[in-house]
């Protein structure tokens, strides 16, 4: 049952052939057995999940089941979900249970999807290997030794394992589309403002994004109908309908113009990643597209502009947490200072502290404008490259990363490697546009994605995109061995 489609899920509740209840369990018992080694999940929800299942057959009996009803999934552990502890990978919040739910954890309760539990991340969503975590690093299911990607490392380890069948990420600089393409699965962030963030743990406030990540196209395209949608409880949420992405998920690509920015495919590229980029195109080329030159001539700015920004965001989004209200508190402080300083001091990780220095550095009187202004600059420019880019094309293709997997430990050593290793990804957040990546092949044994990037609100079109290519490949039906 976990090589299933959500389609084949959906098909086999209904007939009635294995109940929710089953999946439910067959699913626990594939976590149990495998996530000693990966550890994919934070908490694993066994006794709600078994629960939320039984109370899924009741509703397929009733004949009220929705798409998603009695289909088990992994949460990232940075939605907030009311009774189950949501940690966001730190110590700071690692009893913390909130006391309400995410919006998009809501969504998914009432049509009926199974909670499997929290998946390991990043501290805060801050890395790009899921190594910050206070909860030990995540391993990647295709090379324990290779770290999954990261921040949403444990979502995508636990899908590319078959762990779960798809699960839930958020994207601030990559972390839906990095992680999946290192752990070979098939991984969505929409448009900014398409997914609610309410509930969304913040790291940095204008470059988060909610998606889904699932073996295929088609099962990302299901998961993020439940997904998206406006909301009031946010106010950068957009109030625009959500088309049917399924339906949209068949439409013939012959003359689809593709544009492959001419920087992300020069210098820094590994050569094996570039030849599985080749490969994954010649195909397209035979699906009818055409494929011409683009340019994103500041490119390479997107590095320190993210950097900047990110971090500045994050260092007043993480102010919040004082010892006071919730959270760590130092045991006995002396005083209010003390307080703030101890349990902030003890809370948060390494990486969390970089940021947070970092950022209340760049915000500060005096480097304000030489930093964070000249950085909001740079944003304006990129989203401009972007728009003359795709102004001829319908989407965008490149790499994800650089590279694949690195191992465990490469990365973690030095932060500025790893900071460089997003240059191709970061970009479209700073655009706020959706991006995708799609499971295109391997380089020495590790799984290659390949980017597409589509205009504002084009999710229907990228999974469109997405869902052809995998209809003549089996790239996305891969599992690794040990995890068959
Ligand atoms: N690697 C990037 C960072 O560390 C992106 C992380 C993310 O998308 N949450 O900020």
């Amino acid at each position: 049952m976990h090589t299933f489609s959500l389609a084949q899920l959906r098909a086999g509740l209904d007939r009635r052939e294995f109940s929710s209840v089953e999946l439910t369990q067959h699913f626990l018992g594939r976590i149990a057995a495998h996530d000693r080694l990966l550890n994919s999940f934070v908490t694993v929800t066994d006794d709600e999940a078994l629960k939320a299942a039984h109370a899924a057959d009741a509703r397929i009996a009733a004949g009220s089941a929705g798409p998603l009803t009695g289909i088990p999934y992994a949460h990232k552990d940075i939605f907030c979900t009311q009774g189950v502890r949501t940690t966001c990978g730190s110590r700071m919040l690692r009893d913390f249970i909130a006391p309400y739910n995410a919006t998009v954890h809501e969504k998914l309760q009432q049509g009926g999807a199974v909670m499997l539990g929290k998946t390991n991340m990043d501290e805060f969503a801050m890395g790009s290997t899921s190594e910050s975590s206070h909860f030990g690093i995540t391993r990647n299911p295709w090379n324990p030794d290779c770290v999954p990607g990261g921040s949403s490392g444990g979502s995508a380890a636990a899908v590319g394992a078959r762990l779960a069948p798809v699960a839930t990420g958020t994207d601030t600089g990559g972390s839906i589309r990095q992680p999946a393409a290192f752990c070979g699965i098939t991984g969505i962030k929409p448009t900014y403002g398409r997914v609610s963030r309410y509930g969304m743990i913040a790291y940095a406030s204008s470059l988060d994004q909610g998606g889904a990540m699932g073996a295929s196209a088609e099962d990302c395209a299901l998961l993020l109908q439940a997904m998206a949608g406006f909301d009031p409880l946010d106010s950068t949420s957009v109030d625009r309908e959500v088309p049917d992405y399924r339906a949209a998920l068949d439409a013939d690509l012959t003359g689809l113009r593709i544009g492959l920015p001419r920087e992300w495919f020069g210098e820094g590229l590994d050569a094996e990643v570039a030849r599985v980029l080749e490969a994954a195109l010649d195909e397209y080329r035979r699906l009818g597209a055409e494929v011409v030159d683009v340019s994103l001539p500041n490119s390479e700015l997107a590095i320190p502009a993210y950097y900047v920004i990110a971090p500045a965001e994050a260092s007043s989004n993480l102010s919040r947490y004082d010892g006071v209200r919730f959270g760590h508190r130092c045991e006995a402080p002396r005083d209010l200072e003390d307080l703030y300083k101890r349990s902030r001091g003890e809370g948060f990780g390494e990486e969390v502290k970089r940021r947070i220095m970092i950022g209340t550095y760049a915000l500060s009187a005096g480097y304000y404008d030489a930093y964070y202004l000249k950085a909001q600059q740079i944003r304006r420019l990129i989203a401009e490259d972007f728009r003359r880019a795709l102004s001829g094309v319908d989407v965008l293709m490149g790499p994800v990363a650089p590279f694949a997997a690195p191992a465990v430990g490469q990365m973690s050593e030095d932060p500025v490697q790893m900071y460089l290793s997003d240059i191709y990804t970061l970009s479209v957040n700073l655009a706020g546009l959706p991006g995708m990546s799609v499971p295109a092949g391997f380089a020495g044994g590790k799984p290659v994605g390949l980017q597409i990037i589509g205009n504002y609100f084009e999710e229907a079109r990228l999974l469109n995109v997405a869902h052809r290519f995998q209809q003549a490949t089996d790239w996305h039906t891969r599992v690794p061995a040990a995890f068959a």
